[in-house]
Parts: C-alpha cells; structure tokens; sequence
C-alpha cells in the first residue's frame, strides 16, 4: 500500500525498483500531498528553506547531434542558430553574478567549433568566466572525452552536467540517435573521477513506463551525482516527434519528490524551461531547492526545452525570480553559502 511504502522507505528501508515504482504511481491526491509533505520534510532536514539560483547561459546552439526530441537537432533547419563570443559570455555571467546568481550554467549543443583544437574555445570560455567573473561554474558542453575532465576541472569548472535522459537503452537509442549509452553513462563516472560535481537527469513523457522512472532515478542516484533532475518534454517544432503527445507535469512533480526522499541531500532543480515562473512554485513544493534556467531578458538568449517561454517578457529575470521565491518563504542562499556547500560536499566525498 503507498503510505506503508511511503513510510517505509522515509524511514530506511531500502528502495527497489518496485516501492519506487508504487510511489510513482498514485493519483490520489491525498497520496500525493503526502508525498510532497515528505519531500519537503526531507528537505528541511538537509537544507533548512535555503533555494539556490542558476543562471542560464546558452552559448552555442550549433549542435552536430540529431537527438530526436531537441528543437537544436542539426536536422532542424528551421532555426537561426547562435554563437556568443567569449566576452559575451564573460559579461553575461558577470550579470548574473552582479543580480546574486550563485552559478552559471555555461551550456552549448556539441558544437564542433567548440571542439576544435583540443576544446580550446569550451575551455577559454570556462576560464575566463570562473577567473574573470568569480562566478561558479557547471560546464554543460555535451558528451566528453575521459582524458578531458581533468582540463575542464582545471579551466575552473565546479560541475559538469550530462543529462541520459533514460535508462531504458531502447528508448535511449531512439532518443539520443547516434550516440552510445555507456560512453554517456560514463561521463557522470569520470567527471567525478577528475574531483567535478556531476548532474544527471531525465526526461518524462518521452514514452517511458514508471518503471523506467524509477529505475532512472535509482540510478542517477547511485551513481553518486550530487544533482539530479527531472523534466517533462515538450514537443517541439521542427522535430521527429513535434505531434507526440506528453504528460501532464504532475509526473515530473512525483519523481522530484521521490528524488528528494531517496536522495535528501541532493541537490534538485525546479527548472523554469516547462512551465515559466508558473512551475517554479509547485516544483519547490515537490522537494526541489534550486531554480534553474534564469534568462536574462533581451540579450538574444534561447532556453532548451521551450526556446523562449518566459524570456523576452522578463518573467525568467533575476529580480522576478527572486520575488517570487521569497514570496513563498524560501530564503535566498548567496554565492558564498553555496561555494560552501561546493566545498563541503567535495570534502564530504573525499572522506567517504
Ligand atoms: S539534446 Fe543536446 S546533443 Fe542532442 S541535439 Fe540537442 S543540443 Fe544536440
């Protein structure tokens, strides 16, 4: 039964795919209440009311992959792509960090210029906002080589961020066309390997079962990643599968709250690319401690799941965002709280 699952697993019991799965799967709505109150109880515990902030910085969306679900597949020609420069980029970030951002998150399709010469540019670009800026730093470049991570460390990078999107590897080879499962499993393995922080995450409505979520987030989880996520897809123009239906976001509001009972002491974004600002408030209510994807407005900056939804109105903005969350009786955490938590998690891994 949910409640005697529910309460067993906050009280210890180890998860399986099937208890995580009988958590997934309620529609009742006192059930899930229940499920968002523990949620947001494991999260007091961990992290009090504190809400980190992440700006979005969309550097490149050249991309040379063809995943079939992403309007910057390079198939999609119906869109005018991007490139900033390095000083747009090091002037973004230093907005955001001027606003009280706490991380920008440098973001780019596998864009081969970026590649080129040994990553040179993803590289120059990562240095400079991290010594330039003094911003922290996740690095969401695409698939890597191993041998890279040490250099992306190196550059500055605090996180580096790879989303599988799926475990099931069926549903991964007709998503992620073209690229290998265990190469992107990798990454999570060996960006952590080179002393990173590591972000995974996973899509909802793409055709998965609730097993498949909850097999997902077992493993996200297992692996270690400090960050874990979870988004609804949103069909997009331009793509293979534009006239797919989805799901209603209350599935991605579940698996947060799961994430955050099994995982406490995670970090889970409420992304702002579904819903807008709208979503923010019922993600935070799921068990999420982070906003995700602030825009800022009128720099010609493109989100990912919904390439403009809340940008040019401002609704994506700092100020608006901030408003917002400090409006629910969340407390902002500064740059300097959360370079602690960076610190102290690493030392925390160093130890165990
Ligand atoms: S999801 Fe990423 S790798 Fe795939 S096409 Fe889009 S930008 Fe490229």
């Amino acid at each position: 039964m949910f409640s005697d699952v529910l309460y067993d697993i906050c009280h210890g019991a180890e998860p399986t795919v099937d208890s995580v799965a009988e958590l997934l799967s309620t529609n009742d709505p006192k059930e899930l209440e229940q499920l968002y109150e523990a949620a947001r109880s494991k999260r007091e515990e961990h992290f009090g009311n504190t809400v980190y902030t992440y700006g979005f910085v969309y550097f490149s969306t050249h991309c040379k992959n063809n995943c079939t679900f992403c309007y910057y597949r390079r198939s999609n020609k119906d869109l005018e792509r991007y490139r900033k420069s390095k000083e747009e980029i090091v002037q973004l970030a230093g907005s955001l960090k001027d606003a009280g951002i706490d991380l920008a998150d440098l973001t780019m399709g596998e864009d081969p210029e970026m590649y080129a010469n040994g990553y040179e540019k993803l590289l120059d670009i990562i240095h400079a906002v991290k010594h330039d800026v003094g911003i922290s730093v996740m690095a969401s470049p695409g698939a890597l080589p191993s041998d890279m991570f040490p250099a992306v460390k190196e550059a500055g990078a605090d996180w580096y961020a790879c989303y599988q999107e799926t475990y099931n590897r069926e549903l991964f080879a007709k998503l992620r066309i073209e690229q290998d499962f265990e190469k992107r499993l990798d990454q999570k393995i060996s960006s952590r390997k080179a002393g990173l922080l590591a972000e995974d995450g996973m899509m909802v409505g793409l055709g998965e079962s609730v097993r498949d979520r909850a097999e997902a987030i077992l493993k996200m989880g297992g692996l270690g990643c400090e960050q874990i996520r979870t988004m609804t897809f949103v069909p997009q123009e331009g793509t293979p599968l534009m006239m797919s239906g989805t799901c209603d976001t209350v599935e991605e509001l579940k698996c947060i709250a799961v994430m955050r009972i099994l995982f406490p002491d995670r970090l889970i974004p409420a992304t702002l690319d579904v819903e807008g600002i709208a979503g923010m408030q019922t993600r935070l209510a799921a068990g999420a401690n982070v906003v995700t994807s602030i825009v800022p407005p009128h720099l010609n900056l493109a989100g990912v799941a919904q390439h403009e939804l809340d940008i040019e109105n401002g609704n994506r903005s700092v100020e608006h965002v901030f408003e917002m969350v400090e409006s629910m009786g969340y407390r902002l955490g500064t740059a300097a709280d959360y370079r602690r938590f960076i610190q102290d998690t690493l030392e925390r891994r160093s130890l165990s």
